[in-house]
Formats: C-alpha cells, structure tokens, sequence
C-alpha cells in the first residue's frame, strides 16, 4: 500500500501511513521467525543459518521474530533461550524493536495493536469477513476443519461487511480469510518453481483469533511487510499454506517477498528427524560435546552445496560463498558420524589452550585425582578426541584402573606375549623407580633404552607398559605420555600390579 493509499483508507489512515514509514528500504532484509513451542530443531537451526548466511552475503540485515501468537503452543523459557542459541553459534542479529535500536528480537505478542487494522481493512476490502459461529476456539483452532462446521456452512462469509462489522463491536468474533472459491492462485518459490493450487482447495483460514491475536499465517504476512523483509526462508510444511498469504499480500496492495523454501532434514529415507523419536536436537548436540563452529559447517551443506569438493568452512567463509541457487530440493540425510568427523577437525584446528579451557570442565568431571594437569591430558585428548562428551570414557583409567584380561598383554605386531611383557615390564619398573626425573623425555629415554639393550623394537616395551597403565587397548596418547600423566608413584603401583599378575599366572603359560 502506498503512503497516499494509507491515508485515503477510511480506516485508520494516518496509522496505516506511519507504519508504513517506519518500514526500512533497501539492500536484503531476512528473519528468522520461530515459534518458542520449544527446543530448536536441526532444521530451524537451519532455516536460521541460511536466512543470516544470504542476508550477509548480500550484505544485508538479519533479525529476529518470536512469532508467540498460539498461546496455548508457548513453552516457558523457550522465547529466552532462541536469542542466545543463536548468539552462541555466532548468528548474531543486526536490530531491534526500535529500528536501529539494540539488536534484539521483534516478539509479535508485543505487537498486537499492529494486526487487527489490517484484518478490519481486509473484511473491507471483502476479502476477510467477521466470523461469530463460535467454531473457533480461543487459540484459533478451527474445529471446521475437524469436520464440526464445513466451510460452505459458515454464514457469516455471506454477511454484507457493515453488518458484520457492526455486530464484530459487540459480539465474540474471529476475523477470516475469504478464499476464492474459483480460480487458481500461483507463487513463485525460488528453490520449488512456481507453485499452483486451485481456489477451491484453500479454506477461509482465520487471520484473528477471538482472543484479537493473529494467528501465525496473518502476523506472519503483516509482520514481513511491516519489517522489510525481501527474502523470506522457511521449511517446506509451509508451502501449502503460502498461496493463502499471496492472496493476502494481493488483497492488501503490496509485493510479496521472495520466498526460499528449504526441503527438510531426514533421519533416514523414510523418516523426518524428529526429536520425539529421539533424533538430537541442536540443544543436545552442544550437550554431547559438538562445538557450535562444526554444527553450523555441517548443516550449512545439509541441503546446500557450494559446489566442489570442499567441505569445511568457518561462519565468516560460509558468508561469503552462500547463494540460493546452491539450495536443493531434494531432502537431505542427517549422518552423525559425518557430524563428529567435522567435530573431530574443528577440535584439532584449536589453539592448544582454547581446546583445554573447552575441556576441562569434561577432564575434571572424569577425573577426581588431584594434582593431574590440564594442560597435558588436554593434549593428548585434542588429536584424538571426536566429540567433548567422549573425554570421560577416554580418560576415566587416570582415576581407576579398569578390570583388563592379561591376554591384552599379547600383541603380535608388537611382538609381545605374556613372557616378553613381564620381562619388559621388570626392565621398566628397575628404570622408573631410577629414573633422574617424571619429565617426558626421560620416561621416553629410559624405555627406549630397555629396548635397545634387549635389541627388540620400541613398541615390544611400549606396548605393555601401556597396556599395565590404562588397562585399555585403545589409549588417548602413548606410553610415555600415559606415565607422565598418571605421575611416578602412580605408574610404579600400576606396573608393580600387572607384574605380579603375569608373575602368578606364569606357572601356567
Ligand atoms: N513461526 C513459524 C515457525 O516456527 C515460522 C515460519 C516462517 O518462517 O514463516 O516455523
């Protein structure tokens, strides 16, 4: 609607032209509009990722809507906790409520006054009518649609408009959509094509519920319109319902924006992820250990393709080669064990002692014993280390030795039985109790020095001394840094033990 329009509009001119000032132009403006019903799911994750990605690869704005109007669907804490989701992956947001004002989120509860101006001059326009049948209960379900009231019924459709906005000032009402019975309505999605659906098929949705909130598919329309908004990402549920806001955005006068509707995120061929069936949500992910950094590269290509072979891509590289034609219609897998190669690669690429103020919170947990150093079981975690959450298992042998079969001990390739690892072990526990000091270099030096002087290859004494200090086959780190870790006393007590294991079964190798 042009501002000459807004004031010549009987209804409420002048709030009509003012709002429209206020709507900001130029460059690609988009929005991430969840509903707070709860945790946020890997593919509003995305929604949000790819609408920050092509705002900023237009060098445009990126904003927040809490789209809180389904009252009943709210789920406490959540509308809180989706700002700093989204800070904490790094998708930070350009304004506030107040254009140019601090960024933080447009919350649509906050904005009921907005809504209902341009419902009345719909049912102006005849193309919404006030509706008092009562089938609608306060949160906008529609028990027409559940078959108690059909749409052909609904008498208030037929009211002349003076009539029923004179009976709306003192009647319980919900305001409807008056869909075409006749015709075809036709969107253009950039990702789907053009989408066509036949008139008859759409139902008079409500846009105001008798509580006088919108509901989502109304507030959303108003909303993009009044904020701006030139690109407008969501998940594919919603495509069915967007000829209906066309014909809104028709029945008001303006341009639509245009529409990318991303495919959704299965957890197998047949099945969409769903948390109900146990599949992770973002929230459990960073539970598990997955940093944000390696999330957002993974479902960044969960349905988009920079095209080649490259895969890893920080925040700020991902801004940059971000563009819609990438996107792809087809549903994308969700591979977890891709997911925890990325992590894997991210928690390499960290600087030693950013991975360790990571970990430790994980290390201390897993390990009670005093005097252990974070800095060096940092180290010996950050190569091998897929995921935070896996520290414990990796590293819980630092305060107990687990329960190991002496059949460890054999090693073929390290050339190693039971015979041989007590001989080495002996060796060891002589040069330990020896040797000048616990430093790394020196535990390194004495073994290879047992190993020279029996002339067998390093890993015959590695290999058992390892096997006598972790009980495990599989060791974040080797021998020399497992001692150095566990400390001298420890060591010794540990080696002392397996010894006297292998001694007393000796009698029956
Ligand atoms: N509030 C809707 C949701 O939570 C947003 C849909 C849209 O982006 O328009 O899914």
């Amino acid at each position: 609607m042009k501002k000459a329009e807004c004031e010549a509009s009987g209804l409420n001119g002048k709030w009509f032209a003012d709002m429209e000032e206020r709507i900001p132009r130029g460059g690609a403006r988009t929005r991430f509009a969840p509903s707070p019903t709860g945790f946020m799911h890997l593919g509003g994750m995305r929604t949000a990722l790819y609408a920050y990605l092509l705002a900023k690869s237009m060098g445009g704005k990126f904003f927040l809507r809490i789209e809180d109007t389904d009252r009943a669907r709210l789920v406490e804490g959540a509308a809180e906790a989706i700002p700093a989701t989204l800070r904490g992956a790094g998708l930070l947001f350009d304004e506030g409520p107040d254009i140019g004002g601090p960024a933080a989120p447009y919350v649509q509860s906050e904005r009921r006054e907005f809504y209902r101006p341009y419902a009345e001059l719909l049912c102006e326009r005849g193309a919404a009518y006030y509706c008092f049948c009562g089938h609608v209960d306060h949160e906008g379900r529609d028990h027409a649609e559940h078959g108690l009231v059909s749409r052909e019924e609904d008498p208030c459709r037929a009211l002349p408009y003076a009539q029923g906005k004179r009976r709306a000032e003192a009647e319980a009402h919900v305001v409807r959509m008056k869909a075409p019975r006749e015709g075809t309505t036709t969107f253009h999605d950039e990702v789907f094509g053009d989408v066509t659906v036949e008139n008859a098929s759409l139902d008079d949705m409500v846009l105001l519920k008798s509580d006088g909130l919108p509901t989502y598919n109304f507030a959303n329309v108003i909303d993009d319109h009044l904020m701006g908004t030139t690109h407008v990402l969501r998940g594919d549920e919603y495509i069915s319902s967007a000829p209906k806001y066309t014909l809104l955005y028709k029945a008001l006068g303006w341009d639509e924006p245009v529409y990318i509707t991303v495919s959704r995120i299965m957890r197998d061929e047949r099945h969409k992820l769903s948390k109900r069936h146990g599949d992770p949500t973002y929230e459990d992910l960073l539970g598990e250990g997955f940093l944000p950094e390696a999330i957002i590269n993974y479902i960044a290509l969960l349905g988009w393709s920079p095209g080649g072979e490259r895969e890893l891509y920080t925040l700020a590289e991902l801004e940059e080669v971000f563009s819609v034609k990438g996107i792809s219609k087809s549903p994308a897998l969700f591979d977890k064990a891709k997911l925890r190669h990325f992590n894997a690669e991210y928690i390499r690429a960290k600087a030693p002692g950013d991975f360790a103020a990571l970990a430790e919170p994980y290390i201390r947990q897993a390990v009670k014993t005093p005097d252990v150093s974070i800095p060096e079981i940092a180290a010996i975690l950050q190569p091998r280390c897929e995921r935070l959450a896996d520290i414990g298992d990796m590293i819980g042998f630092i305060d107990r030795l687990p329960d190991y079969s002496a059949e460890m001990f054999v090693h073929k390739k390290s050339k190693c039985d039971k015979s041989v690892a007590l001989d080495m072990l002996l060796e060891a526990l002589i040069a330990f109790q020896n040797a000048p000091d616990w430093a790394e270099g020196t535990i390194r030096a004495e073994l290879a020095g047992i190993a020279e002087r029996h002339g067998v290859k390093n890993a015959t004494v590695m290999w058992p001394v390892r096997v006598a200090v972790s009980g495990m086959a599989v060791t974040p780190g080797g021998a020399v840094e497992l001692c150095r870790i566990l400390g001298r006393y420890e060591t010794l007590g540990r080696v002392g033990a397996a010894i006297e294991r292998l001694s007393a079964e000796g009698t029956a190798w």
